[in-house]
C-alpha cells in the first residue's frame, strides 16, 4: 500500500515542491519537513501541511523561521543535526531525501539508522558514499527506493525479474544531452550559466541543471546505478535519446528489452516510490505516441562532456575517488554560477580533483568527509591563483 506519513527533507526545492504536490494528492500525511533557506516558501508549506517536526539546515534561517511561526506548534530544529533529528523523531514509513548536494549524505544515514525507508533523489549520496551507505543499509534491512527518473525507470523495468545478478545483460541509461548537445569544447568556451540552465526538456533545481550540461549529471548517475542495482560500469551503456521519452531500460539475458516510457514529469517517479509496489492516478499528463512521433538514440560525445567519462574511471577506480570528483563539481559549479570560472573549467577540475585522490584509502564518514573537503579546497586554491 502507499505510504501513510512520509518526511520530505528538501521541501523548498524542485523535487521538494513536487513531492508535496503528489502527497497532497494521495492523501499522505507529512510528519517532518526541511528546508535550507528559502523561509518565506517553507512557512508556507508549514502552515498548509503542518508536520510535527522541521528543521532548517542554514542557522541563520532557523531563527528567523522560528519567529515566522511562533504560533504553529512545529517542533523547528537547526543546522544537518537537526535535519537527522526530524529524520530520527518524525512518525513516518518513508524519508524523502530531496536535498542537493553531499549534504544530503548524513541524513541519508540518519534514516537508514531509525531504520526508515528511503526515497531517495539525493544522487550525491551515492556518488560521495556509496559503499558506506549500501552497506549501512543492507545491515539494517533499509530499502532505498530510486525517485531520479532513470533509476525509477531501472526499477520499474526489474519488478519481475526473478534473479537480477544473473539475468540483467546490461543497463541502457538514457541521457538528454542537455542544451550543449552537439557543441565543441571550443564552441562551450563562453557559455554563460543563463544559457547552461536552459534544459530542453525538464525543469529543476541549479546545479542539477549545470550538471545535466557537463554530462555529470549521467555520470553520476551511472555511479548511482552501480550501487542500487549492483551491476558494473562496463554493463552500463550511456544513450542519448534528446525527447526523455524513454527514461532507461534493461536488456535481460535472452535479449528482452524493457524500457520504461512516459512524459518528463517528475511526479511520475516520486510517486512510485511513495507507492511503490502500487500505482495511483497521476496529476502528471499522459504520453501519447502519436504526438510523440519519432524517437531518436545516439552516443554521448564522452571527449567534449569529459565529466563522463571522469566519473567512469572514477567508479572502476572506486574508494573515495568518485567522492573528490563529487566534491570538486560542487565546488565548481557554484564557481560557474557565480561566472568565476568558465564552463570548460567544472570538467577540468573535476578531472584533476579525481587524479589527485588516493583510491586506497578505507571508507568511513570521517574519509568521505576529509575526501569531499580536500577536493572543495583544491579548486578554491587553483583559482585563487
Ligand atoms: P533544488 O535546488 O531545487 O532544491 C534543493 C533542496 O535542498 C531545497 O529544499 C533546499 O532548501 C535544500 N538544501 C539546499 N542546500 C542544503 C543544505 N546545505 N543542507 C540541507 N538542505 C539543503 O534541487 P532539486 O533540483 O530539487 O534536486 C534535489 C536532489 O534531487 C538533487 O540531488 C538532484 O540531483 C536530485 N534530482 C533532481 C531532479 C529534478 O528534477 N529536480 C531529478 C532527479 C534527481
Ligand atoms: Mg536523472
Amino acid at each position: 500500500m502507499k505510504a501513510t506519513a512520509v518526511t520530505i527533507l528538501g521541501s523548498t526545492g524542485s523535487i521538494g515542491t513536487q513531492a508535496l504536490d503528489v502527497v497532497q494528492n494521495l492523501d499522505i500525511k507529512v510528519t517532518g519537513m526541511t528546508a535550507h533557506r528559502n523561509m518565506a516558501l517553507f512557512e508556507q508549506q508549514l502552515r498548509i501541511f503542518r508536520p510535527a517536526y522541521a528543521a532548517v539546515s542554514d542557522e541563520k534561517a532557523a531563527k528567523e523561521l522560528k519567529e515566522r511561526i511562533a504560533d504553529l506548534p512545529v517542533k523547528v530544529f537547526s543546522g544537518i543535526d537537526g535535519v537527522c533529528e526530524v529524520v530520527a523523531c518524525a512518525q513516518a514509513e518513508i524519508v524523502l531525501n530531496a536535498i542537493v548536494g553531499m549534504a544530503g549524505l548524513r541524513p541519508t544515514l540518519a534514516a537508514i539508522a531509525a531504520g526508515k525507508t528511503i526515497a531517495l533523489a539525493n544522487k550525491e549520496s551515492l556518488v560521495a558514499g556509496g559503499e558506506l551507505v549500501m552497506r549501512e543499509a543492507e545491515k539494517k534491512g533499509v530499502a532505498i527506493l530510486p525517485v531520479d527518473s532513470e533509476h525509477s525507470a531501472i526499477f520499474q523495468c526489474l519488478q519481475g525479474c526473478a534473479d537480477t545478478s544473473r539475468e540483467i545483460n546490461k543497463i541502457i541509461l538514457t541521457a538528454s544531452g542537455g542544451p550543449f548537445f552537439g557543441m565543441t569544447r571550443d564552441q562551450l568556451k563562453d557559455v554563460t550559466p543563463e544559457q547552461a540552465l536552459r534544459h530542453p526538456n525538464w525543469s529543476m533545481g541549479n546545479k542539477i541543471t549545470i550538471d545535466c550540461a557537463t554530462l555529470m549529471n549521467k555520470g553520476m548517475e551511472l555511479i548511482e546505478a552501480v550501487w542500487l542495482f549492483k551491476v558494473p560500469p562496463e554493463k552500463i551503456q550511456i544513450v542519448v535519446h534528446r525527447e526523455s521519452i524513454i527514461h532507461s531500460a534493461v536488456e535481460f539475458a535472452d535479449h528482452s528489452v524493457l524500457a520504461h516510457l512516459g512524459l518528463p514529469d517528475m511526479r511520475i517517479p516520486i510517486q512510485y516510490a511513495l507507492t511503490y509496489p502500487h500505482r495511483y492516478h497521476s496529476p502528471a499528463p499522459q504520453l501519447d505516441l502519436l504526438k510523440t512521433g519519432k524517437l531518436t538514440f545516439g552516443a554521448p560525445d564522452m571527449d567534449t562532456f569529459k565529466c563522463l567519462s571522469v566519473c567512469i574511471d572514477a567508479i572502476n577506480r572506486g574508494g573515495l575517488v568518485p567522492t573528490a570528483a563529487n566534491g570538486a563539481n560542487e565546488e565548481a559549479v557554484e564557481l560557474f554560477l557565480k561566472n568565476l570560472i568558465p564552463f570548460n573549467d567544472i570538467g577540468d577540475f573535476v578531472e584533476a580533483a579525481a587524479k589527485r585522490q588516493d583510491e586506497t584509502i578505507p571508507i568511513t564518514l570521517e574519509s568521505i568527509m576529509k575526501a569531499d573537503l580536500a577536493a572543495r579546497q583544491y579548486v578554491l586554491y587553483c583559482v585563487k591563483d
